[in-house]
């Protein structure tokens, strides 16, 4: 169910136990090759393709493109809200979902730059409704669900996601080649190590001249379709376990 095409009395009508999903990704520089709307597009095609497997169980409300990117700031073509604002606004987003009564709500993130103020914002969440013994807030990374793509080929040289990478170029190829540039003569740039297990602070011209971690080279459509297929699988698999959650228990089985 898209909540873009219903009505009020319609939203009115869905269960309160139904899973509501926010997506949300970012505008954002994707090196010299990829358009600024990469991270919306492809966390867009894994939306739709999750929401074809997953039906009525699922109240996806529109993808929020505007994101934490203040680190690609440098870059022109990137639209971000200050970290604290972006914070801000996944909170409010939380609570209109809470005003209709609904009680999962999922944070569905596509961008790396959102992981912290996504968990943030449940958790702050939480802490405001802390009566409350019927939330389940969560928040999710698709392509931190569990699948490894790369076992199975073929010939992926990356085995985590980077920026503008193997993998989101061979995604990008694989849904709007055309937006995709020369990448042949594209230099690699190293995941580097940024002082692990520490957590550094950083903006993208501290790691990447042109833009890209990681080794667009190697891109290809069919490689694109692999990773869309898993981690549209995953999203999916994720989701159902939200929907059938009995409601008090922790966890839930996978
Ligand atoms: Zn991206």
């Amino acid at each position: 169910m898209r909540l873009e095409e219903m009505s009020w009395p319609t939203v009115s009508s869905v269960s309160r136990d139904a899973a509501v999903v926010v997506p949300i990704a970012a505008v954002e520089q994707h090196g010299a090759h990829l358009p600024v709307f990469t991270d919306s597009m492809l966390l867009g095609e894994v939306v739709r393709r999750s929401a074809e497997v997953l039906g009525d169980e699922v109240v996806w409300a529109p993808l929020l493109w505007l994101g934490n990117s203040h680190h690609h700031m440098d870059f022109p073509g990137t639209l971000s809200a200050a970290p604290r604002t972006y914070l801000d606004v996944l909170g409010d987003l939380i609570e209109n979902m809470l005003t209709h009564g609904f009680r999962r709500i999922v944070l569905l993130n596509g961008h790396g730059g959102n992981i912290v103020p996504a968990s943030q914002a449940v958790f702050e969440a939480r802490q405001r409704h802390r009566q409350r013994t019927d939330l389940l807030l969560l928040s999710a990374t698709y392509w931190l669900l569990g699948s490894q793509p790369t076992d199975l080929g073929p010939g992926f040289v990356q085995n985590s996601m980077g920026h503008a990478c193997e993998w989101e170029t061979s995604m990008i190829l694989k849904l709007a080649p055309r937006l995709v540039g020369e990448i042949d003569a594209i230099e690699p740039v190293s995941m580097g190590d940024p002082f692990e297990p520490a957590s550094r602070g950083w903006i993208t011209k501290d790691r990447s001249a042109p833009g890209h971690i990681g080794d667009p080279r190697q891109a290809s459509a069919e490689k694109g379709e692999i990773l869309f297929s898993r981690f549209s699988e995953d999203v999916a698999a994720f989701l159902k376990r939200v929907a059938s959650w009995d409601g008090r228990s922790w966890g839930s089985e996978k």
